[in-house]
């Protein structure tokens, strides 16, 4: 852990903590929700202003998608970023949205309120770097393969170009179980904490890929001392033109929200986190 000079937790830097819009990431929970991907303007737009009103804070939606086969729709593009941030502005939520490119990196950032780094592309050092020098906050989910200590040497690779706003994201990681899409490691939440002062999310649905467990999984996640949960909420799943099988009603995330609040208030309420 000799190279985790920023990263790590030290006696003057117990916790980060910063302002996106009206949100206190670090102190206030954050609840990042809407769909894979941005598919229409008017699709945004509902499904933001649904999730609004079930509790979300910040709306999420893919432009540029990072896909497993070059078959499979890419995403909206420069389309998709406008009319995310339109539907941003029109419920009055920050939006975060994945940048794949190093080129795209500053376009993007005209944009979103958070850049998303995912996945595939966690050791893509060159656009870890580019994204640190926006100043922008960046989450940055952890990679399929990645240890912890890996992980956090990528967010090194943000904060050493001067950009402190690095939220972590846990959303699975490959072992040799079939059932689920990856396997939610609950326990490098708990870690993180114990190591880093950087802000530490879950994100169930790309964890499990099994709408059936995601609310077992983002209960857990907060007892486990998450500071947020991604969710993917589409207003017709089977219509979703990506990770249909992950995505929640509106109804259901609804119920979850539900759940999510008193599981919030009751860590608060008993000193648990
Ligand atoms: C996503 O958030 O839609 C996504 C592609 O996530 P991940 O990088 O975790 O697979
Ligand atoms: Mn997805």
């Amino acid at each position: 852990m000799k190279n985790l000079k920023l990263s790590n937790k030290t006696k003057n830097k117990q916790k980060t903590t910063f302002k996106i819009s009206n949100i206190e990431v670090g102190k206030d929970f954050l609840m990042i929700a809407g769909p894979c991907s941005v598919e229409s303007e008017k699709q945004i737009i509902e499904i933001a202003k649904k999730v609004k009103k079930s509790g979300a804070n910040i709306l999420r939606g893919g432009a540029y998608k990072p896909r497993t086969s070059p078959y499979s729709f890419q995403g909206l593009g420069l389309k998709g970023l406008q009319y995310l941030k339109k539907a941003g502005e029109i419920t009055k939520l920050p939006i975060v949205t994945e940048v794949v490119d190093t080129r795209d990196v500053y376009l993007v950032a005209e944009y979103a309120d958070i850049l998303q780094i995912g996945a595939r592309n966690m050791q893509n050092y060159s656009l870890l770097q580019e994204a640190g020098r926006t100043k922008v906050p960046v989450l940055l989910k952890r990679g399929f393969y990645s240890t912890i200590e890996e992980w956090l040497n990528c967010a090194e690779y943000i904060l050493n170009e001067g950009n402190d706003k690095v939220i972590l994201c846990e959303r699975g990681i490959r072992t040799i179980e079939t059932y689920t899409r990856n396997t939610l490691d609950v326990s490098a939440i708990s870690l993180i904490k114990q190591l880093s002062h950087l802000p530490v999310i879950a994100d169930p649905s790309h964890a499990t890929g099994l709408v059936s467990i995601i609310e077992k999984m983002s209960l857990s996640s907060i007892m486990a001392g998450s500071d947020g949960l991604m969710l993917e909420v589409h207003s017709e799943p089977a219509k979703a033109l990506s990770d249909s099988e992950q995505a929640l009603t509106p109804h259901q995330f609804d119920g979850i929200m539900k759940k999510i609040i008193l599981v919030n208030k009751f860590c608060k309420q008993y000193k648990i986190l």
